[in-house]
């Protein structure tokens, strides 16, 4: 077979995990990226058990993964700051709290060293089943595969008449990166999370190395007051006082994002696949967005490895892997609903979550999964 092309639009954790993956398998790869830099959100991510063997199998992992502390326990606080639950992770399942821009640059630097070309300043912006690009600057192109993994707002799935469903959610996040202080380098222990509830609003604080700390501030989309951006710290220390030296020093430089639930008719269209957030975007409960769009990355290569056949490929892979992201989709989005309920009912049902056997199995059956292309160890 000659060498067949693979044209993917979006450098996210999708695209780039794509690249490598297919580069990999043999396949010429060039990956568009609309911004001038691989530059993400200043965020940090958890990457669970099933995303971390994905960067694994694309000899990414060690540099995704330096410095990063292993998340063992996370404590949920109420408004007085009491403890309302403490949670530990399973230490069968790895979690890593990572700063999300070292994940990018690893899977970046593994898809360059698998011979990718990644070009930026290059937006995609529609694509025919029968594998043509157009790019904002009238260029085309033409490949056996095109890979749409350009987020959430997805022009090339939007292009292809593939959204099924988009579902604006009650809630959404400011993220941002803060430095640690000294008291914080010198505390032993950066594994443990800290999420402190008061009404429907929420601190969420993550050690991300022994230099950062992730804080996601989580909120219903009517708080305005919350989600505006730069920040109200009066606003939120009113609501957190017990917080107010850490409200004091989060930054002007947040981002809002309003969660938003994205269902596809299809995840393909001929020799079009579409991939990540652009096809099945949930919210952020369980931590498995990237996981679910690195996992779907890298099956979507081992399927078109399989078969000369692309659009044949692309359906059997959908058929095979679907069913545990839309699980991922659901169980997220369950997770979410307390969010508007009474502190008093919502204390109540994440107490009998934590406890409930099933619940838990729920919860983690992404965690657990081995995905397609990884070993099982
Ligand atoms: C508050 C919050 C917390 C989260 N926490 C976690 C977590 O802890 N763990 C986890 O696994 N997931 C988490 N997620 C989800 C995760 O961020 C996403 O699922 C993940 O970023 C999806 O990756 P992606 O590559 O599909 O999309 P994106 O990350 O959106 O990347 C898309 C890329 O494509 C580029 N692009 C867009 N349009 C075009 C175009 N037209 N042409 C070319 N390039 C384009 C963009 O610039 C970007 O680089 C969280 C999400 C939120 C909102």
């Amino acid at each position: 077979m000659t060498q067949r092309r693979a044209e993917i639009v979006g450098a996210g954790f999708a695209g780039l995990a794509a690249a490598c993956a297919l580069a990999q398998r043999g396949w010429r790869v060039r990956v568009h990226e609309r911004a001038e830099r691989l530059r993400t959100t200043g965020a940090g991510i958890y990457i669970y058990e099933n995303g971390l063997r994905v960067l694994e199998a694309l000899g990414a992992y060690d540099e995704a993964v330096r410095g990063a502390p292993v998340a063992h326990t996370r404590e949920v606080r109420d408004d007085r700051n009491r403890t309302l639950a403490l949670h530990r992770w399973d230490p069968s399942i790895r979690v890593f709290a990572i700063v999300r821009q070292q994940v990018i640059d690893a899977l970046a630097a593994a898809a360059r060293r698998l011979g990718a070309e990644i070009v930026t300043a290059s937006e995609g912006v529609a694509a025919t089943p029968d594998g043509e690009v157009t790019f904002a600057d009238g260029a085309r192109t033409r490949a056996d595969l095109v890979v749409a993994a350009d987020g959430m707002n997805s022009k090339l799935r939007d292009s292809l008449g593939l959204l099924g469903r988009r579902t604006p959610l009650a809630d959404g996040a400011i993220r941002m990166l803060i430095d640690t202080t000294e008291a914080e380098r010198r505390a032993t222990d950066i594994g443990k999370t800290t999420e402190y509830w008061s009404g429907s609003r929420r601190v969420l604080y993550t050690p991300c190395s022994a230099e950062r700390i992730y804080v996601a501030l989580t909120m219903l989309d009517r708080d305005a007051a919350a989600r505006s951006v730069p920040l109200r710290r009066a606003d939120w220390k009113a609501s957190f006082p017990h917080l107010a030296e850490l409200i004091g020093r989060l930054g002007d430089d947040g981002r809002y994002d309003r969660f938003e639930l994205i269902k596809l008719k299809r995840w393909s269209a001929g020799r079009v696949a579409v991939i990540g957030d652009a096809a099945h975007a949930l919210p952020p409960n369980i931590g498995q967005g990237g996981g679910c769009a690195m996992m779907n990355a890298l099956s979507l290569a081992v399927f078109c490895a399989r078969s000369a056949d692309v659009p044949a490929a692309l359906g059997a892979w959908e058929r095979k892997e679907r069913a545990l992201t839309d699980h991922t989709q659901r169980i997220s989005h369950f997770l979410g609903l307390p969010t508007t309920w009474p502190p008093a009912l919502r204390a109540a049902f994440f107490t009998l979550a934590g406890r409930s056997k099933w619940m838990t199995k729920q919860r983690t059956m992404t965690a657990r999964h081995v995905p397609t292309g990884t070993q099982a160890r």
